[in-house]
């Protein structure tokens, strides 16, 4: 496995590289749930390679980028042993120099739920991926449900840009009781981690909800709410029932539906979601 630190350090690389090439970005701090989606492009591509970026511009000066895990050396391990061609892992100066001045914004998507919350994260977001993908030049980049609005902000960006980026969504990875696998979990508490689980259950009481027969999206929300606010240790920051395709807030559940929630436990503000029917996909393969 080769790591390159710079952009022009990747390209020497990139030219060796078997296509298609698959793409995943992450923050590091690996879990099984990054390592799922590197397992889910090496089904699909030659070559696999990840990036490992803290990426300032997606956090507000309130948030915890100074605080964010990070540990280089076990998660180049992980990505050897998971058998990844190249981990591109650039600093600050090298995916911001001095003088940059481009960003991309999605718009209308990035005013809801997430974007709501935190104003400036999808430019971010939008603007970091934009910049990999043009330096990393993958066929195929798999991104996580976990972040379902990201997903969805990305398949914009890509349709929007005329990237020629296939992109695959892989589902969310959980701990045993349910809570879905985040870098962020490291900040809790063991009773906030015990406590945190409610979040999957009341995705869960959304699904045996609407498996019912329940098609209200305020009776969702609010039935999703008080289970989550049973729990003190729980502070819910939003419920959302919303159509996937605009992340409208929907009032009856028709065709899909994205069911997400922000919550804060402790120090760490966690999300979650899930699609309803279940087994739809968040985003339509192009
Ligand atoms: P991050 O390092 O948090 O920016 O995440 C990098 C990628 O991993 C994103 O596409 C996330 O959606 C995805 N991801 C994060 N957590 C999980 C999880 N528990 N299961 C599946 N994918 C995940």
């Amino acid at each position: 496995m080769h790591v390159a630190k710079t952009i022009a350090e990747y390209r020497t690389l990139r030219s060796g590289l078997a296509e298609p090439v698959g793409f995943v970005p992450t923050m590091g701090y690996l879990h099984e749930g990054h390592l799922s989606l590197v397992r889910e492009a090496a089904i699909r591509c030659r070559s696999v390679v990840a990036s490992i970026f803290v990426n300032p511009s997606q956090f507000a000066p309130t948030e915890d980028l100074a605080a964010y895990p990070r540990d280089l050396e076990r998660d180049l391990e992980l990505l050897e042993n998971e058998g990844v061609a190249v981990v591109f892992a650039p600093d600050e100066q090298e995916m911001y120099p001095i003088g940059f001045d481009t960003w991309v914004t999605v718009e209308h998507l990035t005013s809801r739920l997430e974007g709501a919350e935190r104003p400036t994260h999808f430019r971010g977001v939008a603007t970091v991926v934009a910049r990999l993908f043009n330096i990393v030049r993958p066929q195929i980049a798999v991104f996580g449900q976990k972040d379902a609005q990201q997903a969805i902000v990305i398949d914009r960006l890509v349709r929007d840009l005329g990237f020629d980026i296939e992109l695959v969504v892989a589902p969310t990875v959980r701990e045993t009781d349910g809570l879905a696998m985040s870098s962020r979990n490291t900040y809790l508490e063991a009773d906030e981690r015990v406590a945190a689980s409610i979040l999957r259950r009341s995705l869960l009481l959304a699904e045996a909800l609407h498996a019912d027969g329940e098609r209200d999206a305020h009776t969702i929300r609010r039935a999703m709410l008080e289970l989550i606010e049973s729990e003190p240790l729980v502070k819910p920051i939003y419920v959302s029932v919303a159509n996937v395709d605009t992340l409208e807030e929907a009032s009856a559940i028709e065709g899909k539906t994205l069911v997400s929630l922000a919550a804060q436990v402790g120090k760490a503000r966690l999300i979650d979601n899930v699609v309803l029917p279940p087994g739809e996909s968040l985003v339509e393969r192009n």
